[in-house]
């Protein structure tokens, strides 16, 4: 994040601040999408068992940063996250670009909200749980570091970025390409969208359905793509699609009702195909929470969707 340049020396390119509290520790922040920023704090006896400083609504005064369980490591944690975030907005409030906007009765931007704190943790790849090798295409930092942590590829697309200026199509194109790398021989694809979650953030409807119709195209033009390949015999893809969360407009946060998805053979598109005989088969022809309630797959877990995919494949 590039406001914090005035108070920190700079190792390897990174920014470090320093607390005096916690001399051990170091500090780097990193600019990700649209207002967000990646915070790392790395030193001895740290826990990601601790709550954040947003408040979560507007006007309201940040939190006190919490342990959430009784070891030391939470207690200190905690203490340096309440340091951490003071030392941030001593920085922020003397910085030129905020010493100009209370100057000229602007809000300053001089805080950063902690929240979601985690830790780098040790878990079996998706290669290894389920012999896919994968690539991720995710410009939204957080789903990049889920991917990175289950051992995909996270792809670089130029014009992709997360936001509401992202090119949907650079994202289609470029999974494309990877899927028919030989050198790289994927055998798993995954792409997250993530503007229509920030439509229903800002209750825009006309955005949201939009962002809709965009998603609606990238996946029409993947998927003829891909029947193209199998119609050439080189090789069968299975296509699933779903949400990782419901954000609904009139709502404007995420909520927590169950998500529609789909799985589907692209060789069944075809209209010559008789490929549509398998138990999975249902008539439902929409994609919305309520087609997909009437759908064959019932109501499942998110644990259970590998599990799915992989019997419809028949490889399980
Ligand atoms: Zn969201």
């Amino acid at each position: 994040m590039r406001w914090m340049d005035c108070n920190v020396s700079s190792a390897n390119g990174q920014n470090v601040l320093k607390l005096p509290s916690f001399p051990a520790h170091s500090v780097a922040v990193k600019y990700a999408t649209e207002h967000r920023c990646g915070v790392r704090v790395r030193g001895p006896n740290l826990t990601d068992a601790i709550t954040g400083t947003d408040p979560l609504k507007d006007n309201k005064p940040l939190v006190t940063c919490r342990p959430t369980d009784a070891t030391s490591e939470a207690h200190q944690t905690s203490k340096l996250i309440n340091e951490l975030s003071e030392t941030m907005y001593a920085i922020l409030t003397a910085h030129p670009i905020n010493v100009d906007r209370i100057a000229a009765r602007k809000n300053p931007a001089n805080c950063v909200l902690l929240r979601g704190c985690g830790s780098c943790i040790d878990v079996p790849s998706i290669r290894q749980l389920h012999g896919f090798k994968g690539f991720m295409i995710a410009p939204t930092c957080i789903i990049a570091g889920l991917g990175m942590t289950v051992g995909m590829d996270i792809l670089n697309v130029p014009g992709a970025t997360g936001d509401y200026q992202t090119d949907l199509m650079a994202k289609g194109k470029a999974s494309l390409q990877a899927l028919r790398d030989e050198g790289q021989s994927y055998d798993f694809g995954f792409i997250h969208i993530k503007a229509v979650d920030d439509a229903g953030h800002d209750r825009n409807v006309e955005l949201k359905l939009q962002f809709l119709e965009r998603i609606d195209t990238m996946i029409g033009y993947i998927a003829t793509e891909l029947a193209e390949d199998e119609k050439r015999g080189e090789v069968e893809h299975t296509f699933v699609l779903t949400g990782d969360h419901s954000t609904p407009v009139l709502y404007g946060d995420h909520s927590c009702e169950p998500v529609p998805f789909t799985v589907c053979h692209l060789g069944a598109l075809s209209p010559d195909s008789s490929a549509t005989t398998s138990w999975y088969s249902d008539f439902v022809t929409g994609f919305s929470e309520c087609a997909a309630s009437h759908g064959v797959l019932g109501r499942f877990c998110g644990s259970e969707v590998m599990g799915i995919v992989k019997r419809y494949m028949g490889i399980l």
